[in-house]
């Protein structure tokens, strides 16, 4: 038996904790990829009014009864209606309208002729000429994009929570939002610390390496609708740990993360200053790469302690803490999984592992796995080669070639 937490329990644990972000008004123009908070009913209809669907003539359907190349019918043309223009009469018996795609149905008509059905000849910045001849009969209706059709007013639109695509922003805009009320997007604090850790471009001396996982974690806060504020790199000293935890709670996020130190060994200099600070939990989850983690609140922020090793941040904030993410921000945590089949054999440890593997296509379009060389929690190589993380399951100690298995995408799959 294992002293060692479940993934799933730790998850529930930690979004047990998570409150949804309040909701902020924007403009409907910087609203894109953002959550929805409020139900969205239509004030209007769309489209508003009816219109043509084609460059051509409005008239009574009934004008054109019988109407054909060999029995052409002349109308007399009372009326231009550009795009953007209302009609100013209506027409009567015998009448039409020159009217342009989108262009307002004048009252008194019921469809529309394509020009090509016509004599016309289509010139639109000369004046109509003052007869048209028609070659063919038409329906009621014919052409015309009825008012409401797309929407009736009143309609329920969009559901609150849902992530605004271009499409959705395009239909806000038409029913003339001009501010939308979104979720707050939540801004989530890196903290680093390290004597070892060397930010970009700084001089690095024998020893140092660069530090990391303050890149990828900012990467993976945006791509989950996040917004990240890096700090300075704190040394392995209690002062500039402690100023480095000051910093962050005075920059007031919503969320706290911090990589290294939470391993055991590691642990004096970020515990000691974790227990000034608020109410965090050193947990040992049945999780590989990434075995330590520290949650909790620090000045009522929830805060992870993710470890040190840059495969193991990437990984335990892919399991960990997107969701919490994703719960904060009000969005659906999005997580393609597909089936794959090893393709070779591996021994496993028992924990719920993560491994990196390339992927590749059968023939018969099932998915295989191939690891992407050594699986070393400090190797970012393998996250680099990686097209998805397989997951080899609790108990599991030997998998043999053939063995089928979840995959998590790391990115689309090409076709
Ligand atoms: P620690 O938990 O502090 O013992 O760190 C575990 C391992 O992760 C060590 O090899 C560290 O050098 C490495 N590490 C810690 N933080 C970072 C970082 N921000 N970027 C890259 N590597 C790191
Ligand atoms: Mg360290």
């Amino acid at each position: 038996m294992s002293d060692l937490m479940n993934v799933d329990d730790a998850i529930q644990r930690i979004l047990a904790t998570i409150q949804r972000l309040p909701a902020q008004t924007i403009g409907v123009t910087d609203a894109y990829n953002r959550i929805l908070a409020d139900d969205i009913t239509a004030p209007i209809n769309l489209p508003p009014f009816a219109n043509s669907s084609m460059d051509g003539f409005a008239l009574r359907s009934a004008d054109s009864q019988q109407a054909s190349r060999d029995n052409p019918r002349s109308l007399r043309v009372v009326m231009d209606i550009p795009a953007g223009k209302a009609p100013d009469r209506a027409l009567s018996p015998g009448e039409a309208a020159r009217i342009m795609t989108g262009a307002p149905i004048p009252d008194g008509a019921d469809c529309v002729i394509p020009v090509e059905d016509t004599d016309a000849d289509w010139q639109i910045d000369h004046d109509p000429a003052d007869t048209v001849t028609i070659f063919r009969q038409s329906d009621p209706g014919a052409y015309i994009r009825p008012i409401g059709e797309d929407i009736t007013q009143g309609t329920h639109v969009l559901d609150a929570g849902t992530l605004l695509r271009p499409q959705e922003i395009g239909m806000l805009v038409a029913l003339g939002f001009a501010e939308v009320s979104v979720i707050k997007q939540p801004k989530v604090a890196i903290l680093t610390t390290g004597d070892e850790l060397v930010g970009v471009g700084e001089p690095i001396a024998p020893g140092q390496i660069r530090d990391v996982n303050s890149h990828t974690l900012a990467g993976l806060i945006t791509d989950n609708g996040g917004n990240s504020i890096q700090l300075p790199i704190a040394g392995d000293t209690l002062e500039e740990v402690r100023a480095l935890f000051q910093n962050a709670l005075n920059a007031e996020p919503d969320m706290i993360i911090s990589s290294a130190g939470v391993s055991v060994g590691a642990a004096d200099l970020i515990r000691t200053v974790l227990a000034e600070f608020g109410a965090v939990d050193f947990w040992r989850i049945n999780l590989r790469p990434g075995k330590p983690l520290a949650y909790g609140q620090i000045g009522g922020v929830p805060f992870f302690g993710l470890p040190g090793n840059p495969v193991s941040a990437m990984v335990t904030f892919d399991v960990l803490v997107r969701p919490a993410l994703s719960q904060l921000a009000g969005r659906v945590d999005l997580v393609t999984t597909v089936p794959v089949i090893v393709e070779e054999a591996l021994k496993s440890d028992g924990r719920r592992s993560f491994l990196r593997v390339k992927l590749s296509k059968r023939d018969d379009g099932q998915l295989t796995a191939t690891t992407t060389g050594t699986q070393s929690s400090g190797a970012l190589m393998s996250m680099v080669l990686a097209d998805a993380l397989m997951i080899v399951p609790e108990g599991v100690k030997y998998v043999d070639a053939g063995t089928k298995f979840q995959a998590r995408l790391l990115r689309p799959l090409s076709e």
